[in-house]
């Protein structure tokens, strides 16, 4: 039996600092708050080093999955790769430090039912410019692997959240404290996970 109700899952959202330099924070966060899920914990930022690092705290299975990429991507173009997958990926990890420390970023906790894939649908594919339409990565901005790896840094993709249950609750630890994590009821709430519906006809 499942011990924790799926309404009080819960996810973490940065908004990195194109976001924020964008005037993007309203869009975002409407876009989000519309689905229905219940806003935690909201503050702007600037991040410190110890906290992106932790934040993108990454083994080397992610590191040679995404370094792969650099090197496909490097091949593709008729070049010779001068570094491993796992050290490409170790480079983007440096480089997403880099980005989110580099102005101030909006963090946020979010809580319902399936929080986590709710926001990930609604952030689309990392790449911008592959996402889809109608998500936040896929409408509100331009950027691509290949002008990401031209330049040598992190690609601008506007939104982080989690992608699991255990991934959100470490992330969540970086960021707030537990003092800062609110405890409260929303009305539409009752819409959404009330069970008989009887408090609604007079
Ligand atoms: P997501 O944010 O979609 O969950 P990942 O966890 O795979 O994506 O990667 C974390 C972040 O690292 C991405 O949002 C993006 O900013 C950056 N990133 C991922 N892969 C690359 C890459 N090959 N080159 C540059 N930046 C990358």
């Amino acid at each position: 039996m499942e011990t924790t109700h799926p309404k009080k899952e819960r996810t973490f959202v940065l908004l990195k600092p194109d976001a924020i330099q964008r005037g993007l924070i309203g869009e975002v966060v409407h876009r989000i708050e519309r689905t229905g899920l219940k806003l935690i914990a909201l503050k702007i930022i600037i991040a410190t080093r110890e906290q992106a690092m932790g934040h993108y705290f990454k083994d080397d299975a992610w590191c040679e999955d995404k370094g792969s990429k650099t090197v496909a991507a490097l091949k593709a173009a008729g070049k010779r790769p001068k570094k491993t997958a796992i050290e490409f990926g170790r480079d983007i990890v440096r480089a997403l430090a880099d980005f989110i420390t580099s102005g101030p970023v909006v963090v946020m906790i979010w809580q319902g039912n399936e929080a986590i894939g709710v926001v990930r649908k609604l952030a689309g594919g990392t790449e911008p410019t592959t996402s889809d339409v109608g998500t936040i990565r896929g409408d509100l901005t331009i950027d691509s692997y290949r002008m990401a790896n031209v330049d040598s840094r992190a690609v601008r993709n506007l939104i982080h959240c989690s992608d699991k249950p255990e991934e959100a609750e470490r992330e969540i630890k970086i960021w707030f404290s537990k003092d800062e994590q609110l405890k409260y009821r929303l009305l539409n709430e009752e819409i959404l996970y009330d069970i008989n519906l009887d408090g609604i006809l007079e």
